[in-house]
């Protein structure tokens, strides 16, 4: 499985938590005709699409290494925390993301940024780590970037009902009670070598992220897309969009930009090995994996 790659000047490493079959294709894209998914099933089974009708989803972040600094983008689901409502993230004790950080040759303390594309809990988990019974940042060094409007619209939706948003209560605030956020807009540029590239729809300020030098580059999308059927059809929403519509042309805009360019595509939950490059495919695009 390939979890590490140099592009031009950056190191990059895939640290999954999970890869298994999670949602039924169905519900996860409602809109979804069932003749076309049965027309697509010819290349998105067995790799993208089980046998039952489940997609196949990586749960992971990316690290990524640059001159200047080593940058963690998203950081899934994490530990002991209550997600009754998504059992495969209930509770979870595993040390599997934790081995997959050291195998990256990170240790919690290298870490200098923590990008969170939006707060969604299977981006946010890691985050916080529980440290005699109370949440604490789990990279002490790390400064943490979250959109400015991203953070205002769950830590309002989240004191409106607390106990509907436990992921913004063990995952969120903990990083802004210990002062370790730095709040940006989600055009900010870091530096020549990294910037944020607001892709909104499927939450309200999500954003993406490019590294490397132009021609040797790589975008981390984040959840601008989940499965190669919405590069086939760009305007496919799924369940948990904020904006089915705003997201689909954010995603379309993005897609038609490193179409048939060298930048390498990082998919937050594309299964693995969940990077590749971005083809024409009639009125839509393909993902050719690497
Ligand atoms: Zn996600």
């Amino acid at each position: 499985m390939t979890t590490q790659i140099t592009v031009g000047d950056i190191t990059i490493h895939r640290v999954v938590e999970q890869e298994q079959p999670i949602f039924v294709a169905k519900e996860f894209f409602s809109t979804l005709a069932p003749e076309v998914l049965e027309e697509n099933l010819s290349w998105l089974a067995p790799k993208f699409i089980d046998p039952s009708g489940k997609l196949i989803l990586c749960i992971q972040s990316y690290v990524v290494k640059t001159q200047h600094h080593t940058i963690l983008v998203d950081s899934c689901v994490g530990n002991h925390k209550e997600r009754p409502t998504r059992p495969v993230w209930h509770r979870l004790t595993s040390a599997r993301y934790e081995k997959n950080l050291a195998a990256a040759g990170v240790g919690v303390g290298d870490i200098d940024y923590v990008m969170c594309t939006h707060l969604h809990p299977d981006h946010v988990g890691w985050n916080t780590r529980l440290d005699s019974g109370r949440w604490v940042p789990t990279f002490p060094n790390a400064k943490y970037l979250f959109a400015d409007r991203e953070l205002e619209f769950w830590t309002q939706k989240e004191k409106d009902n607390p106990a509907g948003l436990p992921w913004i209560t063990d995952s969120v605030l903990p990083i802004v009670q210990a002062k370790r956020v730095e709040l940006v807009k989600s055009n900010h540029r870091l530096n020549e070598l990294v910037e944020l590239i607001p892709t909104p729809g499927h939450s309200i300020d999500h954003f993406s992220v490019l590294a490397g030098k132009a021609g040797q580059d790589a975008f981390f999308t984040g959840d601008m897309i989940h499965s190669p059927i919405q590069a086939r059809y760009p305007e496919l929403g799924m369940f948990a969009d904020y904006d089915s519509k705003q997201a689909g042309v954010s995603r379309r805009a993005i897609l038609e930009r490193f179409c048939d360019t060298s930048t390498l595509m990082c998919m937050a939950h594309f299964p693995s090995p969940s990077m590749g490059r971005i083809t024409r495919w009639g009125e839509g695009f393909g993902f050719e994996s690497i």
